[in-house]
């Protein structure tokens, strides 16, 4: 069971941000998210290709996709046609193949750079040199519209080290956003959100706080 109160909770907490929540829904069976959907909550996120377009299907046109995970180019025709926004774009490779998607089913496919700020080996993203150098040359991708970046902070206690992630990247982001028309800053899920918030995140991910823990 989804938890429908917590949602309307967050909704709440999140419009005094002017936030977006991203509800995560990635593992949680198609009945739960009906029960967000039917709540009136459209908008979710999911990171595995497959388990995205089965979902996809199962639910009415208005319907908001986001694919939060670590994309594989081969898997990109699987969601191309359908997929709102894709949080986790990290390298040129990637940002080519997405491109020619797009053109092929003649549209402008929304994209945020990935970027790198936790202390950690394991996580995905560009550093600040690279994803300027990226924003440099965005032009020549046609059917890309670059609105914005998203982070994730180190997976610690220390809410000290995770503001100074967050700030961080909040302070490269307005550094961009009005050269690039910027609107978008994805950071926090539900053990950091609240810091994200309050460094000046627009986008929360949120999953376990509304679907209960992942197994
Ligand atoms: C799973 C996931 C989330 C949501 O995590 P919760 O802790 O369940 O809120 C957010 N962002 C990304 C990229 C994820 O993979």
């Amino acid at each position: 069971m989804a938890d429908i109160q917590r949602l309307q909770e967050l909704k709440k907490e999140l419009s005094g941000y002017n936030a977006t929540l991203v509800a995560v829904s990635k593992t949680k069976p198609v009945e739960e998210i009906k029960q967000v959907y039917d709540a009136g909550h459209k908008i979710f996120g999911e990171n595995y290709v497959q388990e995205l377009s089965d979902k996809h299907e199962q639910f009415p046109e208005d319907t908001e996709w986001h694919f939060i995970g670590h994309l594989q180019t081969n898997k990109i025709k699987y969601i191309a046609n359908f997929v709102s926004l894709i949080h986790g774009v990290d390298t040129v490779n990637l940002l080519e193949e997405l491109n020619r998607h797009a053109a092929r089913h003649y549209r402008i496919l929304d994209c945020l750079l990935q970027i790198y700020i936790a202390e950690e080996e394991t996580k995905f993203g560009l550093d600040f040199s690279q994803a300027t150098k990226l924003m440099e040359e965005m032009s020549i991708y046609k059917n890309i519209n670059v609105k914005g970046f998203m982070g994730m902070a180190t997976n610690t206690d220390d809410s000290r080290q995770i503001t100074k992630e967050f700030l961080g990247l909040h302070h490269f982001y307005i550094d961009m956003k009005e050269t690039y028309n910027l609107s978008v800053l994805s950071m926090g899920m539900t053990s950091d959100y609240k810091i994200a918030l309050d460094c000046g995140s627009n986008m929360v991910r949120i999953g376990s706080a509304i679907f209960g823990r992942r197994s």
